[in-house]
């Protein structure tokens, strides 16, 4: 694609590209410095050092420790260890209670319903007010004497509610109840510390900061009790078995870095603007109605319903840019979706929104852009 005729890329949600500092670090470890780190050559201390300083990089960010990062596959992986493994080390003190929200990421609320189906574990699904955020007090209430693990989305994939974790994980830690935070779509994009955030698990996923699919990071507090998912080596301290992933921890490393470097620069503020501009102009031309919070989201999301438009259709009709909708289609039919009908988003507003998420690249003639092209898409549809 030349980018003369690419279109806007606006599903950053979805994925980001490489970073090119990104893509440089991590090249030799597919090249020359191929090292096994357990190896005890030149070759294998070469690879661990390399995955030591990646496990520093990603602590840093988070303000951990870096023996409180595990280097995972992705987030998704983050996530099944954190909720898998905690729930069947919980199991034999009797905990079999897991709270959940009602718009997490098909990660963790599969991973509760098969702890459900196959393991005897209650689940209990808090639901979330009309902005897209859990109310602390309704997820507090919900937790009980034997409930094993709390696990909440930070910042959710659709429509970027950022929900008040901190208030709810220092809550969790006075009753000693364990906290996992799905931070796949938050971790680069505002800032995100397990010291302002108390938790006691935290996922990433490399690939929504500017480092390649196939990469995540779970970081586990010092002393948390988790049973691997997968047996073998004691690697990644006994957490998960497997030859690391030395070019692709690598790249985390580095993406960490960078976005650390990015929000202390105040360019999510910058971005937030943008957002905001793109924002504004879809309600003034196209009547487009907010799905999410206002002000407790992140920087880059825009989820918006098109009065009278499926969301799908819109953006057939616009390729000008390259967004998501929320919603599933089956064989020509359109289906809501899911987590905006449980902010209560009535169904036929939820066919028609559409999902914009910009990047930090993403320049403000190519905010103009997508506008101009939703706006005008929508007119013509609407005829
Ligand atoms: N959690 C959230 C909030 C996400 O947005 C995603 C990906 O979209 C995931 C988890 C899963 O990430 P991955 O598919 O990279 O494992």
């Amino acid at each position: 694609m030349s980018a003369a005729s690419a279109p806007v890329y606006l599903d950053h949600n979805a994925t980001t590209p490489v970073d090119p500092a990104v893509l440089e670090a991590m090249l030799p470890f597919l090249q020359d410095r191929f090292g096994n780190p357990s190896s005890a050559h030149a070759y294998g201390r070469a690879a661990a050092e390399a995955l030591a300083r990646a496990r520093a990089q990603v602590a840093a960010l988070l303000e951990a420790a870096p023996e409180e990062v595990v280097f995972t596959s992705c987030a998704t992986e983050s996530i099944n260890l954190a909720v898998k493994g905690v729930a069947f080390a919980s199991s034999a003190r009797g905990r079999r209670h897991l709270v959940r929200s009602a718009v997490e990421h098909p990660a963790a609320s599969e991973a509760c319903a098969y702890l459900a189906r196959e393991h005897g574990f209650e689940v209990t699904a808090v639901p979330v007010e009309r902005d897209g955020r859990v109310d602390p007090s309704r997820v507090l209430a919900a937790v009980r004497e034997d409930t094993a693990l709390v696990t909440l989305i930070h910042a959710q994939n659709e429509t970027g509610a950022l929900q008040p974790a901190a208030e709810i994980g220092a809550a969790l830690r006075a009753r000693g109840v364990p906290f996992h935070v799905d931070a796949a779509q938050s971790v680069g994009k505002v800032r995100v510390s397990v010291r302002e955030l108390p938790c006691d698990a935290l996922s990433i996923a490399g690939h929504k900061l500017y480092a390649p699919k196939g990469v995540g990071a779970l970081y586990v507090r010092a002393g948390l009790q988790l049973h691997p998912l997968l047996h073998g080596a004691p690697y990644e301290g006994g957490r998960r078995a497997g030859t690391a992933n030395v070019p692709y921890a690598v790249a985390l490393g580095a993406a960490c870095e960078i976005a650390g470097r990015w929000l202390a620069s105040g360019a999510a503020e910058r971005q937030r603007a943008l957002r905001d501009r793109l924002q504004a102009k879809l309600e003034a031309a196209a009547g487009a109605v907010l799905n999410g919070p206002r002000e407790e989201r992140l920087p880059n999301t825009l989820n918006a319903s098109f009065p009278g438009a499926i969301g799908d259709q819109l953006l057939e009709a616009a390729p000008e840019i390259a967004a998501s909708t929320g919603s599933a289609c089956h064989a020509g039919t359109h289906e809501p979706s899911g987590v905006l009908l449980a902010m209560g988003v009535a169904p036929e507003a939820a066919l028609g929104a559409v999902r914009l998420s910009l990047g930090r690249d993403t320049a403000e003639a190519e905010i103009d852009r997508a506008a101009e092209a939703l706006a005008s898409a929508w007119r013509r549809l609407r005829r």
